[in-house]
């Protein structure tokens, strides 16, 4: 028998493996040890329920409410729910992946995707927030739309990102929420969408303004309502 050798992709100390054949498959499959596998922190209630923040409990956090409270961003996102704390430990994982291009990693999400997709938002379509041409060149891949292919549906690029994101990303906050500058456009089948429900993937939730940008467009072809599954709560 061939013998594999393999290490936590965060960590690199040497995965332990039982010698079976199923013990074998799912240990090929492990990117993570156990300890850095343990250290992720999962969201849960009690919890902002429209965005995932941790709460003492259940309710709409100040936040949220601002965004319903204002004009131009009332009404786009239904809900975001996130997987995991954004600590320090998983800034270093999502890093690896996203920045070093460990792609691989993304399994370390599978299951959790899963689940939360089946319990939370069975039925709706998968869209992964789009990189632009030139950052998607640049980074080799969309770790967003990778994120997307983990779930038990197949996702939908009908969005394209036409403002880049260097140009989002270099403006303030204030400045950012403010601006109602339109980076992403619709594409494809507009009947794929209208009366549909809509599920924006990406890996983290800071502000929520991408995804808030993101969900117009879908509504605009008549989606019925657009909700958003990421991995990180910022
Ligand atoms: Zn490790
Ligand atoms: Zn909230």
């Amino acid at each position: 028998m061939k013998i594999v050798y393999n290490r936590c992709r965060q960590c690199l100390h040497p995965l332990s493996a039982n010698i079976s054949w199923e013990a074998l498959f799912s240990w090929q499959q492990k990117k993570l040890c156990d300890e850095c596998q343990g250290k992720l922190k999962s969201l849960k209630a009690p919890w902002c329920l429209y965005c995932s923040r941790p709460m003492v409990r259940n309710e709409c956090c100040a936040d949220c409410r601002r965004w319903e409270r204002t004009r131009h961003w009332s009404g786009l996102l239904a809900r975001n729910i996130s997987l995991f704390s954004y600590d320090g430990h998983l800034q270093e994982v999502i890093s690896t992946y996203k920045y070093r291009g460990d792609v691989a990693l993304a399994h370390v999400f599978t299951e959790t995707l899963k689940r939360t997709y089946r319990k939370k938002f069975k039925g709706a379509i998968p869209v992964p927030i789009p990189l632009s041409q030139e950052r998607l060149l640049e980074r080799g891949f969309n770790q967003a739309a990778v994120l997307a292919e983990q779930l038990p549906v197949a996702y939908s690029a009908c969005l394209v990102r036409v403002v880049d994101e260097g140009k989002q990303s270099k403006q303030t906050r204030r400045g950012r929420l403010h601006s109602h500058a339109r980076p992403f456009s619709f594409q494809g089948d507009a009947a794929r969408v209208a009366g549909k429900h809509m599920l924006l993937i990406d890996d983290i939730y800071t502000t929520g303004t991408t995804l808030r940008k993101a969900a117009v467009p879908l509504l605009e072809q008549g989606a019925k309502q657009v909700s958003a599954l990421t991995v990180a709560r910022g």
